[in-house]
């Protein structure tokens, strides 16, 4: 497999009128090529400040002040405006949560499909034409040929979302960034997009970022995953580690607080107490600290990343040799 993107120790920060709010805080991921990272946190933990540094998208008052970020051998972090619009949406791509503001309500499906192509792709009117239409096909769309004459409110959706997904995909995009794709649609719905991302993952050589707050959707689609808090990847590893083996008591609270869609009766959620870090004035130390069931003195410094094994990493102090040992000594309680 061939490393495709690696962001290192990036350092993302707004300026407010109370101060620098530092929503990324030394953020390191890599993706491999047909690889699914998911990155998963609640709202204002870095996640989609994340997905925009890697796609330039990071404006005044927001700055990205430290890191690098490597694309298929590029350093993206360096590049120039004019150099950026060569990447974004053509090596990579990016759908949001909300289809409709993206999309022009006087226009057609199939005008907003054919002008990407040929804009990308250069190619003539009618070859767009049927590009379109092979591409609303493989993103499941029946009768591809009537849709593209329909407008954005004819559609329900979760088509609109395909309908972004098929754009996304027309440039032929090495990487894909979702970020919350599914967020705004029914539970049913959001199973049917989810399946058809995992389904175009396997049939090309695709990457995709998902992000999302959801650890459900994760499980449903990615290899692996990050899970970030403060600004900060707090653990990562593969979807299996994540899940049966955690190592960071922040996504085991994530993981208490999923519903379990499987076991046909729901299950008591068991909500995280307390609320995130303010970042315009973080607190020294383990960002989960307030809210952490095993918060200790130590925690006042800031963990390193405790390698748990292969590619699983968590950002907390329980994974110190030093502390097993003091935690292991300690007589039970009566
Ligand atoms: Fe909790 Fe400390 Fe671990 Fe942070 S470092 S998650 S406060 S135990
Ligand atoms: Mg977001």
């Amino acid at each position: 497999t061939r490393r495709l993107l690696t962001v290192e120790d990036l350092n993302v920060s707004f300026e407010t009128r109370d101060g620098e709010n530092q929503a990324v805080r030394g953020v390191s991921l890599h993706i491999d090529q047909g690889e699914t990272l998911g990155i998963v946190g609640e709202s204002g933990s870095g996640k989609s400040v994340t997905a925009k540094s890697i796609m330039g998208l990071i404006a005044p008052p927001g700055r990205m002040k430290s890191g690098r970020i490597e694309f298929a051998g590029t350093d993206l972090a360096g590049l120039e405006e004019k150099d950026w619009r060569r990447i974004r949406g053509n090596r990579i791509a990016m759908v949001f949560q909300d289809p409709m503001t993206s999309l022009n309500p006087v226009k057609t499906i199939g005008d907003h499909l054919t002008e990407v192509i040929r804009r990308h792709r250069g190619l003539g009117k009618a070859e767009a034409r049927q590009e379109a239409v092979r591409l609303l096909r493989e993103v499941g769309i029946t009768e591809p040929e009537r849709r593209l004459r329909q407008y954005p409110h004819e559609f329900s959706g979760g088509m609109r979302q395909r309908v972004m997904i098929a754009m996304a995909l027309s440039c032929q995009p090495e990487l894909l960034i979702a970020d919350e794709p599914t967020t705004a649609l029914d539970v049913t719905i959001q199973a049917q997009i989810l399946d058809l991302l995992k389904q175009l993952k396997d049939q090309s050589n695709l990457s995709v970022v998902l992000i999302t707050h959801d650890l459900g959707v994760v499980a449903q689609v990615c290899s692996r995953v990050a899970v970030m808090y403060g600004g900060m990847v707090m653990e990562e590893g593969t979807v299996e580690e994540i899940f049966y083996r955690p190592k960071h008591p922040y996504t085991q609270g994530l993981l208490r607080s999923v519903p379990q869609r499987k076991s046909g009766y729901r299950e008591r959620l068991v909500p995280i107490e307390g609320s995130p870090p303010d970042l315009i004035d973080p607190p020294a130390g383990c960002p989960f600290r307030e809210r952490c069931p095993h918060a200790m003195a130590k925690c006042a410094q800031l963990p390193p990343r405790f390698e748990i094994g292969p590619g699983h990493r968590a950002m907390c102090w329980l994974n110190d040799e030093s502390v097993k040992e003091e935690l292991a000594a300690r007589p039970e309680p009566q």
